[in-house]
């Protein structure tokens, strides 16, 4: 459920018209709910109640500073891949203790900046990466506390470019050497061994394969403390889907996700920890875009927008599928009729949707992608320089640009000319 919903035939983000938004931020533009935020970070909040938890926002799916610190007041904890994620958590006023550091590459310079500034735990990703992170917390004088991401090889029924926990991925360690990992882990001064961490993949559909994943750790928590390892917390990743098509798909919801963890892994007594990105942040936005023009071609017509691939590149980068919707209510009755909905940047993969069911547009209307506030403006770039796509956050009644277009002379000034030009 969000909160984008047609009020007399007109769209709204909350209390705010989206063709007001449109109008003073011009398109295209990102708009985000605060409402939809934060009830979804409540539903996993709610869904893990009974257990020991902390939910951690995968922030790599929506960094922007306005959205962490929505998230971070509601008591979200934070998880980050990068130096400048951390720094990005930390400057929207999340303590050390509730960011958790994930990443299969970590560099020491990553590693010494959230020693410094304080870190929940590590989830360190490989031997090499261990004995760095030994290195570096030795050298500060401090103990790093680490999860090991253990790779379960379990196959997430998800697209290609977003599964991470079969053998083939270059993700976590493979689960028969994690008790091999574990004792080195142990025999490290700098490292403290608190527990395990697991994620399988991005946009699961299904629910049987965190089963499997998390039987696997409920085991593996009892082999490592056989072995004399203190296992009291279990990061058990993100990766739920949404449903991206609203009128043919029903992923699992987080209740159902919170009884499967309750079920697989309640009897360890471990504190939980989760990761969810998308399915906090995926429903909350929407990309609005405006139509330049309606092209006929040979046999096929084409809606050509002002927001283009580098604007939101899921579509060309993981065939992904996003609801395209008129701002305006289509009228009752209004026949739609199958169209391709592409930007304008020189590349086919432009394509946002072909053959795509839309009611008669014409140039000047307005449009918006649905699901498009996780993994949306995070990858967006300039690319045929067309300025960053602003961001603009909705509470209520009240918006407000929490990210500016810039201007042209701003990009350009970027650029710096070497002396021998
Ligand atoms: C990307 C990622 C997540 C979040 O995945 P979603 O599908 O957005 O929930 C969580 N944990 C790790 C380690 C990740 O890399």
């Amino acid at each position: 459920m969000d909160h984008f919903l047609y009020r007399d035939g007109r769209l709204f983000a909350e209390d705010v018209a989206v063709a007001e938004i449109a109008a003073s931020v011009g398109t295209p533009f990102y708009v985000y709910s605060t409402a939809t935020l934060l009830r979804h970070f409540r539903l996993f909040d709610e869904a893990l109640e009974g257990l020991d938890h902390l939910v951690c926002y995968a922030m790599k799916a929506n960094s922007n500073q306005a959205v962490l610190q929505t998230l971070a007041q509601a008591g979200a904890g934070m998880d980050v891949v990068s130096g400048g994620e951390y720094l990005r958590a930390k400057a929207a006023g999340v303590p050390g203790d509730r960011i958790v550091f994930s990443g299969v590459g970590k560099t020491r310079e990553e590693i010494r900046l959230a020693l410094e500034g304080g870190i929940r735990q590590f989830n360190v990703e490989s031997e090499p990466e261990m004995a760095v992170l030994d290195a570096v917390a030795r050298d500060l004088g401090v103990v790093a506390p680490i999860t090991i991401r253990v790779n379960p090889d379990v196959d997430a029924k998800t697209h290609a470019k977003i599964a991470t926990g079969k053998s083939e991925n270059k993700f976590g360690i493979p689960i028969a050497r994690a008790r091999e990992v574990y004792r080195l882990a142990a025999e490290m001064p700098g490292l403290r061994v608190i527990g395990i961490d697991v994620h399988i993949g991005s946009q699961l559909t299904e629910l049987e394969p965190y089963r499997l994943a998390y039987q696997k750790v409920a085991e593996l928590t009892e082999v490592l403390r056989a072995d004399g390892h203190q296992i009291t917390r279990l990061d058990l990743g993100g990766g739920l889907g949404i449903p991206y098509a609203r009128s043919n798909e029903a992923p699992p919801l987080p209740t159902d996700y919170g009884k499967l963890v309750k079920e697989t892994l309640g009897h360890l007594g471990c504190e939980i920890e989760i990761e969810p990105g998308r399915l906090i942040a995926g429903n909350a936005g929407l990309m609005v875009s405006e139509v330049i023009y309606v092209k006929s071609g040979e046999g096929r017509d084409f809606l050509i927008l002002d927001g283009a691939m580098n604007d939101l590149i899921r579509p060309a980068m993981y065939d992904a599928y996003h609801d395209i919707i008129s701002v305006l209510e289509p009228a009752p009755g209004v026949e739609p009729q199958p169209i391709d909905i592409v930007g304008p940047v020189c590349e086919s993969g432009d394509t946002f949707a072909k053959q795509r069911l839309m009611p008669p547009l014409r140039a000047g209307d307005l449009v918006a992608f649905r699901s498009a506030g996780a993994y949306g403006a995070v990858m967006s770039s300039e690319y045929n320089s067309r300025p960053l796509v602003p961001e603009v956050l909705v509470k209520g009644d009240q918006f407000a640009v929490i990210r500016a277009r810039p201007t042209f002379d701003e990009m350009i000034k970027r650029d710096t000319i070497p002396e021998w030009l």
